[in-house]
């Protein structure tokens, strides 16, 4: 399952950054998943329960942003979406552009509890 695959590497990066921010628990994390990349939410969120059980990461919200695919006329310069137009730009009706955006898979932003208490560094 692709998805449980992605859940597993989102996992990975998760709990490095958790651990080199001193998290105790990580508790939210924002996935950036651009509208071609086809990720299902529902698929990535249960693979990532599964996949997070006994981490630091288990229970943690799992919330996907999707950016919807822009595509950049070749022509004209307008930006206009992929899902309305494909690619054919509606201002000057040429075909063919390049899709600056809708591709992108990312993890954006991390949230969760610090220790309790932090090394004293008594040097
Ligand atoms: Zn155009």
């Amino acid at each position: 399952m692709h998805e449980l695959n992605l859940a597993m590497e989102i996992l990975e990066i998760v709990c490095k950054t958790a651990r080199q921010h001193n998290l105790k628990r990580v508790t939210d994390i924002w996935v950036v998943s651009g509208e071609m990349t086809g990720v299902a939410s529902e698929a990535l969120e249960f693979g990532f329960e599964i996949a997070s059980k006994n981490t630091l990461a288990a229970g943690a919200r799992l919330n996907l942003r999707r950016l919807a695919a822009i595509i950049r006329c070749d022509a004209c310069g307008c930006r206009y979406p992929w899902k309305a137009h494909g690619f054919k730009c509606p201002e000057c009706f040429h075909s063919g552009g390049e899709m600056v955006q809708g591709k992108e898979f990312y993890i954006d932003y991390i949230e969760g509890d610090e220790r309790e208490y932090q090394q004293n560094d008594s040097s």
